[in-house]
């Protein structure tokens, strides 16, 4: 097992004069989304600005890495962390995402759908399960929300835009959340038979404070359901709406 340096424990990773560069140009680049004030983030300007923001995060996300020395383990194809229930997505990107669904795999709508019903189903289950426990037990130092977030995670339903092959399915496409989680350890350590573990071995590889408010009013100003972030509970709605 490869051992996260332990300088790292509970800290951030020091960012590199070259990277926090390229953050000043996903600000501008944000910052412009924002002024422009484009009526839909559908807008073919829109996107084509948000694709320049994710290009750039992946260069500001490598930078950071190279200068750490540190190697992220995350491969193409490994797919255990696609167990979660991806949370926190931006209104936009969920609206960006169906519309990529629905350009490039229209014929997958169908079960994309049915997965992302089934699975929030499952959820809400899992929500009353762990409400009775959480009364049973009076305790409350326990979370609930993280709790059952956990108990999702270890019920292994694979996210509905994963492919058979283990690959991303809106890989160019995919949410800021997917993208800011990474491993610096052994792949098998993000199995969720090993979510109670005391060594995490995944990281928040996240963008500054200043590009995340952009991106929270943002998401206000593109929102069409009012507090929903999950990416498969979103989904359901925009794939069921039309543009
Ligand atoms: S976070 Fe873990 S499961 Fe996900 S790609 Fe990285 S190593 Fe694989
Ligand atoms: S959107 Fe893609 S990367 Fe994110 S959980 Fe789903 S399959 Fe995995």
């Amino acid at each position: 097992m490869t051992e996260l340096p332990s300088e790292l424990y509970g800290d951030k990773i020091p960012v590199p004069e070259t990277a926090e560069r390229i953050h000043r140009q996903i600000v501008a680049k944000l910052t412009c989304l924002e002024e422009s004030n484009f009526s839909s983030c559908l807008d073919s300007q829109f996107r084509v600005i948000f694709n320049d923001v994710l290009q750039l995060f992946e260069r500001y996300q490598k930078l950071v890495l190279d200068h750490s020395k540190i190697t992220c383990t995350c491969d193409k194809g490994c797919c255990s962390c696609c167990f979660h229930w991806v949370e926190d997505v931006n209104s936009f990107e969920a609206e960006i995402i169906a519309h990529y669904i629905r350009e490039n795999m229209p014929d997958k709508i169908p079960q994309i759908k049915n997965s992302c019903i089934e699975d929030q189903a499952e959820l809400e289950r899992l929500y009353a399960l762990v409400q009775e426990k959480l009364t049973q037990e009076q305790d409350e130092t326990i979370d609930e929300i993280d709790l059952l977030l956990s108990v999702f995670y270890q019920a292994r339903r694979l996210c509905p835009l994963c492919g058979s092959d283990g690959l991303c399915m809106i890989y160019p496409v995919r949410p800021l959340t997917c993208r800011i989680y990474m491993s610096f350890s052994d792949p098998g350590l993000c199995d969720p038979s090993y979510i109670n573990d005391e060594y995490i071995p995944t990281y928040l590889l996240n963008l500054e404070e200043s590009a995340n408010d952009i991106l929270d009013r943002l998401h206000f100003k593109y929102q069409k359901f009012k507090e929903d972030t999950g990416l498969r509970s979103l989904l359901i709605k925009y794939l069921r709406t039309i543009p």
